[in-house]
């Protein structure tokens, strides 16, 4: 029924995609904005590319096929060398901290499926009518509200609470169902920014803050893999539709006031043909767990409180790389477990077969206290333990009895380790070359959120929790690192920043837009705009 209901709206949605983008890249785009249209200064443009591999983004402007991307951000704008996206690595949690400047586990979207013990509640963002209801989902003000009485644009980012005018995404869905043409919805992005103009022509102003999202890549990346020629293709789509907003911006003379981010929301992890893990069957089979793995958000509560007695497991796995399982206490759902009682569900398979015993699972995570997390894993076993600090939380990583995230094997790095306890901006300066960079101080505030479980897993390079060619979620470094790059007036063309990370995106762009910064912690991360703006940058990129 369900289904049947998708299929008919995905059948008019990609009618209606079809007449309005029509066939091949698409050509110059040729509306043109009235000249006495307001052109606010200073304004930003956001490009987000669900899924954008920063390696091959690396290699493609290197050697020439990303020719769009290279000219107008590489060269002619400033590139950060180790951007870090979130824990865990997903798109719903990921763009809502774009929006907010708070990481998944403080403004609570914390995947593209999470389960709320609470509520009884079971939110898959990935149907069409409920991908919206992320803006109800968290309660932080966003940066379109925060910009307010500034005028802003979305054009097919879910997460725009606020935002002036939205311009939907319902084609991403209608699409995927019909023709699985990804490259024709990135490709509609940019094709949309006719329609914004004929929008500001009768408003009388351009928008400050215009975010164009691109998700087609990402669903390449999935079905057909991330080293696949497909998402090689897909990926120089992009750039040529990056190409002809960016062309367009500068015919009409917008580039002189406007910064250019382009950033992704997490990179991809191929996935092998043997590399699936069937999670359910495991809880069944050898802890002899009710274990329930489909969504059930379409029933008022009764029904929902009923449905959920049924299972003493819930299992709710995202992008598919990342898993959160729910245990029911003995009194039921509003009854949580004590970590000991955690522990011993897992260590509970008559066999002795642990889920962190599988070679394709990277990282087990519980909590051991409201400040502290094991980390289990077929390396061993080891702890993160977090402390109030000075300036906000501090983290020290436990490497006792064995080094779990392969840190010790870089002296430097193990002489930090040693010294215990450090900021989160440390950590990310620290591991911004590791294979698990920036990993430790996400996990604490993570396990302490409700919607995140009793467990959450991670899978191990090569291997998915659900059968695709490509997925993320994970915490390696090919799906945590993300491509940060800005251009505009200010900013060194051609310069680098060492690090970053996603939750710092907000009050960057906020403080471009020349908004003043809370200090009421209501933000996350930092603005990079002091570093994007000094002069003392590095002007090589390394390869
Ligand atoms: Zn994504």
């Amino acid at each position: 029924m369900e289904r049947k209901r998708l299929l008919r709206e995905g059948a008019s949605a990609a009618v209606v995609l079809l007449l309005l983008v029509g066939c091949g890249p698409g050509g110059a785009l040729t509306v043109r904005l009235r000249p006495d249209v307001k052109r606010p200064n200073p304004a930003v443009v956001l490009f987000i590319c669900d899924g954008m591999s920063v390696d091959l983004l690396d290699q493609g402007c290197a050697a020439g096929w990303l020719p769009n991307l290279q000219k107008r951000f590489v060269a002619g704008g400033l590139t950060v060398e180790h951007a870090v996206t979130c824990v865990p690595s997903i798109t719903y949690g990921v763009l809502t901290t774009y929006a907010t400047g708070l990481t998944p586990a403080t403004h609570g979207v914390l995947a593209n499926q999470w389960f709320d013990r609470r509520l009884r509640l079971w939110r898959e963002y990935g149907v069409i009518r409920h991908y919206r209801a992320v803006n109800g989902d968290f309660c932080a003000p966003t940066i379109y509200e925060r910009i307010q009485p500034g005028v802003s644009v979305s054009i097919q980012n879910a997460v725009h609470r606020g935002v002036t005018k939205n311009v939907a995404n319902w084609a991403q869905s209608g699409v995927r169902w019909f023709f699985h043409d990804y490259t024709a919805v990135d490709k509609l992005t940019a094709t949309t920014l006719e329609y914004v103009a004929g929008w500001a022509n009768r408003n009388g102003e351009w928008p400050e803050l215009l975010v164009c999202y691109f998700p087609g890549l990402d669903s390449i990346g999935h079905v057909c893999g991330v080293e696949s020629r497909r998402y090689r293709d897909a990926l120089g789509h992009i750039d040529y539709q990056v190409g002809r907003v960016c062309d367009w911006l500068e015919a009409e003379g917008l580039l002189e006031t406007s910064t250019l981010v382009l950033v992704a929301d997490h990179g991809m992890v191929p996935v092998r043909d043997d590399g699936v893990i069937d999670l359910a069957q495991y809880l069944r089979d050898e802890l002899d767990r009710r274990v329930t793995e489909s969504p059930f958000q379409d029933a008022p509560f009764e029904d929902r409180y009923r449905h959920f007695e049924r299972f003493d497991t819930v299992l709710a796995k995202s992008a598919n790389r990342f898993a959160a399982i729910h245990f029911r206490g003995k009194l039921g759902w509003d009854d949580p477990l004590e970590p000991e009682a955690v522990r011993a569900i897992l260590e509970a398979s008559p066999d002795g077969r642990r889920l962190w015993d599988h070679a394709g699972v990277d990282l087990v995570v519980y909590a051991t206290g409201n400040r502290e997390v094991a980390l289990r894993s077929p390396r061993g076993a080891a702890r993160v333990v977090e402390r109030p600090g000075a300036r906000g939380p501090e983290y020290r990583y436990v490497p006792v009895p064995d080094d779990v995230l392969g840190y010790l094997g870089d002296a430097e790095l193990a002489s930090f380790v040693s010294k215990g306890f450090h900021s989160w901006r440390e950590w990310l300066q620290a591991t911004r070359g590791q294979t698990y960079p920036d990993v430790v101080p996400h996990l604490v505030p993570l396990l302490r959120h409700p919607r995140s479980g009793d467990v959450v897993l991670f899978a191990a390079h090569g291997y998915s929790f659900a059968r695709e060619k490509s997925g993320h979620g994970g915490v390696h470094r090919d799906e945590m690192r993300i491509p940060m790059m800005f251009a505009g007036p200010g900013i060194a063309a051609g310069g680098s920043l060492d690090v970053a990370r996603a939750v710092d995106l907000a009050p960057t762009i906020l403080a471009m837009l020349g908004c003043e910064l809370p200090e009421d912690g209501s933000l996350e991360g930092v603005s990079l705009l002091p570093a994007l703006t000094a002069q003392a940058v590095s002007r090589t990129r390394k390869p």
